[in-house]
């Protein structure tokens, strides 16, 4: 069976440039994808021209053996493999074409990104301070990591055997239904991992994983402003995948501790200051603790109990931002349970005095 040309297949010129290709082939997957009704040989067969038209190697290769010449070098696998539909599809239908190799080739296969490995998850309670400044901690935690000893291999001595399971391919046949009916995929070998080895003479550190479980000693920055319950992601920092590679991240959870002075609000804190009723009377200077350390604070004469002062950019700073919150300072007028005798004369004297000016009392 001879098939049809790439270009023709397209309505395409041969000289024509990749924006003209794709813009045709735009029209053309919207006319025939199956999910709106096409017919899906005839989408398969301008996703293929396509794949190899938009392909610069491809698309040489093809002009210059030919039809048959390329067949022979080119499987249907390679054909779509590294094929960019995803953004055609998402310009089309608003989403990614992710399964695009799996309508094609059967469900499973899709394009074979190696696996991350494991994330993991670590826990640490810091100081009230120490959120509000950012701080180094150095933490320990089990991570799996390739083997030393033997490089992640596995093996002792580096000498391999082949893969009983798959011939030493490091591939296997599976068959699968798909769009196009029943149709034989080739899968990585569950046995091998699909890298076709068997290992002669196992690796004793390991014994043959090519994998060991090691403490980590990790020096974890937790930035300014970070609050109770805030994840810190160190990337790379999880488990490798089963091949001594492409480790996961760590996630950091951080729990601060209460403050004895400090109440905080997002990037607020707020804090009680007990004042004599002679400086909220009269008025003048505190001391107020803040982050930075003590601080005056002016109280106002005729100040009232529980009257809120802010200390504009004495707060939290949020992460990653210059930006800081304030502080709020509730004051709280005291009211002395005990006095000496001199001490009631005057405030007697004091009480005589406001019935004759004011009536109050
Ligand atoms: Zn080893
Ligand atoms: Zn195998």
């Amino acid at each position: 069976m001879t098939k049809k040309d790439y270009y023709e297949i397209l309505g395409v010129s041969k000289d024509s440039s990749k924006d003209e290709i794709k813009k045709m082939y735009k029209k053309l997957a919207l006319q025939h994808h199956p999910d709106r009704g096409g017919d899906a040989e005839k989408f398969k067969e301008i996703s293929e021209a396509y794949a190899v038209l938009s392909d610069d190697n491809k698309r040489k290769q093809y002009d210059q053996f030919g039809h048959q010449g390329f067949d022979q070098r080119f499987s249907q696998e390679d054909i779509f493999r590294n094929a960019n539909f995803e953004d055609i599809f998402s310009e089309i239908f608003g989403s990614g074409g992710d399964n695009f190799f799996d309508m094609f080739f059967g469900g499973g296969r899709g394009r074979r990104r190696e696996q991350r490995g494991s994330d993991l998850h670590y826990e640490i309670e810091i100081e009230f301070e120490e959120a509000a400044f950012g701080t180094e901690k150095e933490i320990n935690y089990p991570r799996t990591e390739a083997c030393e000893k033997c490089k992640g291999s596995g093996s002792k001595d580096g000498k391999f055997e082949k893969c009983d399971d798959c011939n030493g391919t490091g591939q296997m046949r599976k068959i699968q239904q798909s769009l196009f009916g029943t149709i034989q995929q080739i899968i990585t070998c569950r046995t091998c991992h699909g890298s076709g080895k068997k290992i002669t003479n196992e690796c004793k550190e390991c014994s043959g994983s090519g994998l060991t479980s090691n403490i980590k000693e990790l020096n974890l920055k937790i930035p300014a402003g970070v609050d109770d319950g805030n994840q810190i992601r160190v990337s790379g920092e999880g488990d490798v995948n089963r091949e001594g590679k492409h480790p996961g991240d760590l996630y950091v959870t951080v729990y601060v501790k209460p403050s004895e002075i400090f109440r905080r609000e997002s990037n607020d804190i707020h804090i009680e200051q007990n004042i004599s009723i002679t400086k909220a009377i009269l008025g003048g200077e505190i001391d107020v603790p803040t982050l930075k350390g003590k601080e005056k604070l002016k109280i106002p004469n005729g100040t009232q109990s529980h009257t809120v002062f802010r200390l504009k950019n004495f707060g939290i700073p949020f992460v990653n931002s210059k930006e800081k919150g304030d502080q709020y300072v509730n004051v709280i007028v005291e009211i002395p349970k005990k006095i000496n005798n001199k001490q009631k004369d005057l405030l007697d004297k004091f009480e005589k005095e406001s019935k004759k000016k004011f009536g109050l009392f």
